[in-house]
């Protein structure tokens, strides 16, 4: 006997018999052969015990008073905690197997008496495997279920995050030539709707399609780059611009190497971009504005002082002259007293709208020195030079022919004019050459005005 003993041997089992006899045999024989067993004697008794703990297996004997096994197994195969229990029915050999009714009422097999007891296990054992299977497979399918259900979550979650993305958000898998194993396309896995909106395709479109021509419209060289970032696995960063619908449109792109492919993020950056040139732009207006008089629009007295030493520098290597012209407007003050400060104003703004006309080099300079005071520095050009711009001044100012009742030389305003002229060169300081033509402005002051002086 002992060969039974077999560890698949292990179920619970309760039967149910009206004969004691019956009880007494069947619980040796099957606990003999490991089985763990409780036996009841009635329908309603095994009802009872059976919610105290569910058996494995329910042995039902048919014939019984008061309640049938029948009856029995419909009550079982009600109630949702017992009906997957199998129930094997028995019956003596004279009595009427109801067969089709036995299945009807759910048993899932039966047994004669009196028994022959290897069929009884057979058949037993039959049902506990078929049990334990189905326990498996459902365990199996709950478990597959909630793997299902997180796996959906996450989709949901992954659809969402891609879908609410501003970024164009894109994976693409390599396409490997098939026996070099060269890159020479990109598939496309997964791309949310910016990136199909920035590529113009529909977005269930773009899955599987080969992305090789739509990556070079984006920008030039994109294939090749992703292709290297595929091979090599170091991220790569760029920005590109095109024309969008009205305007120029930036985006930052950045590639980064995911499975045997790449995994792509745009970003609009046309905001930004904006921003940062409206910046450039507002800052250069500024440094215009800073170097400029805001009186007369000409250069102030700041930039006359770095445009000085600059050329002034650059005259000292390259040995070329340097003249400069200090203008000043006669008897001014006169006028603003007897003109008011305004028309003052418009006089100095007229005048060095004149003196700006007059000089034509990219690096000659007129520039407002101090109150009605003007400089006009120029490189490259000696005294005589010098000297035929002040006369275009002189006649320059001539022709505007601004009244000037209360001015002792003329009815008209006036400059006096004082030149210097030098070859820069390291050893001289440049303040020589403003002293040197302010003293020729003092003079032609000495000497009655209108005029200019050029002394060597
Ligand atoms: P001179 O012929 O000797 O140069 O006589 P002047 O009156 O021009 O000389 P002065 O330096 O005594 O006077 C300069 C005057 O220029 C004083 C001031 O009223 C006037 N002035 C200086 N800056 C401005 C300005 O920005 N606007 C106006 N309207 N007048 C100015
Ligand atoms: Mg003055
Ligand atoms: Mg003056």
């Amino acid at each position: 006997m002992t060969h039974h003993l077999t560890a698949a041997m292990t179920g619970n089992i309760l039967i149910v018999d009206d004969i004691p006899e019956n009880l007494r045999l069947l619980t040796e024989l099957l606990s003999q052969r490991g089985y763990s067993v409780r036996s009841v004697r009635s329908g309603q008794m095994a009802l009872k015990t059976l919610k105290v703990k569910l058996p494995d297996l329910i042995l039902l004997d048919i014939k019984m008073p008061e309640m049938d096994g029948y009856q029995v197994c419909e009550t079982l195969k009600a109630d949702a905690q017992t009906q997957h229990i199998p129930v094997i029915f028995i019956s003596a050999l004279d009595e009427a197997l109801d067969k089709v009714r036995a299945f009807q009422v759910g048993g899932a097999d039966y047994i004669t008496k009196p028994f022959n007891m290897e069929e009884v296990v057979a058949r037993l054992e039959n049902q506990l495997t078929l049990q334990r299977q189905q326990q498996r497979l459902e365990q199996e399918i709950a478990k597959r279920k909630a793997a299902e259900a997180v796996l959906d979550q996450s989709k949901t979650l992954l659809a969402s995050i891609l879908n609410s993305s501003p970024d164009g958000i894109a994976a693409l898998q390599a396409v490997r030539h098939q026996t070099t194993q060269v890159i020479t396309d990109f598939r496309c896995l997964v791309a949310n709707p910016v990136l199909a909106q920035l590529l113009g395709q529909e977005q269930t479109q773009l899955e599987g399609l080969l992305m090789g021509q739509y990556l070079e419209n984006l920008a030039s060289h994109l294939l090749e780059e992703l292709i290297r970032v595929a091979n090599h696995g170091s991220s790569w960063e760029t920005e590109f611009c095109f024309f969008g619908a009205s305007e120029l449109v930036w985006y930052q792109l950045l590639a980064v190497k995911l499975g045997d492919g790449v995994a792509l993020t745009l970003r609009n950056m046309t905001l930004r971009k904006q921003a940062e040139l409206a910046l450039k732009a507002a800052n250069l207006k500024l440094e215009t504005l800073a170097h400029l008089d805001s009186l007369t629009g000409v250069a102030n007295r700041r930039r006359f002082d770095e445009h000085f030493i600059g050329e002034w520098l650059r005259l000292t290597r390259t040995r070329q002259p340097l003249s400069l012209i200090l203008l000043d407007v006669d008897y001014f003050k006169l006028y603003n007293d007897y003109y008011g400060h305004q028309q003052g104003d418009d006089c100095l703004v007229r005048l060095a709208q004149a003196l700006k006309l007059l000089v034509h080099r990219s690096s000659d300079l007129v520039a407002r020195y101090g109150g009605e005071e003007f400089a006009i520095v120029l490189p490259g050009t000696g005294g005589k030079g010098a000297i035929a711009v002040a006369q275009r001044i002189q006649a320059a100012i001539q022709a505007l022919a601004m009244p000037h009742c209360q001015s002792q030389v003329k009815n008209t305003v006036t400059v006096s004019m004082g030149i210097g002229s030098t070859i820069p060169d390291t050893a001289t300081a440049p303040k020589i050459l403003i002293q040197q033509a302010d003293m020729a402005l003092y003079q032609a002051k000495q000497q009655g005005r209108n005029q200019y002086i050029y002394e060597q």
